[in-house]
């Protein structure tokens, strides 16, 4: 565990620890042994997908090097395929540590946001159309598996 999560420990009960016990639904881009992508519900931008290590770590602080690089090699593949989807270059990826910096759920997550620093959405605050995170999802999915 990070120093500055001394106090804090993993907690099974989050919500993306639910989705990795297959407890809750989400709209699923990618999975391999170690990671798991899947559309945020609360996008800040129009394709916003996060990936996340099937290793129970709440911040970078904590991540094993193999998750690490498991982790950034699927986030290279989500963003491959967003750079296709959305016809556009820019992809912000993102990772917040720590409440102090934003960070709502405890479990060890990259954003990869199709959109530019200068018009990022508010973070996790609109709720999604779900037929758009579906087929978005299945868009990204069918460009990762080509
Ligand atoms: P963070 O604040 O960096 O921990 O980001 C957590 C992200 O999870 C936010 O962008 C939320 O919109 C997103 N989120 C919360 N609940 C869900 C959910 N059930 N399915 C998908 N994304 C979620």
């Amino acid at each position: 565990m990070s120093q500055a999560n001394q106090q804090i420990t993993y907690d099974d009960n989050n919500i993306f620890a639910k989705m990795l016990n297959g407890d809750i639904p989400y709209h699923k881009v990618y999975e391999d042994d170690k990671t798991l992508a899947f559309m945020d519900i609360m996008p800040q931008a129009e394709g916003h997908v996060l990936v996340i290590t099937k290793q129970k770590a709440i911040d970078l602080g904590d991540l094993e090097p193999e998750y690490a690089a498991a982790v950034l090699m699927t986030a290279k593949k989500i963003m491959q395929a967003q750079r296709q989807v959305f016809e556009r270059e820019g992809i912000i990826q993102m990772q917040l540590n720590g409440a102090q910096s934003g960070q709502t759920v405890f479990h060890y997550h990259v954003h990869l946001i199709p959109s530019s620093i200068h018009e990022l959405g508010r973070h996790a605050v609109t709720q999604a159309d779900h037929e758009v995170l579906a087929d978005t999802a299945r868009k990204l999915a069918a460009v990762i598996a080509a």
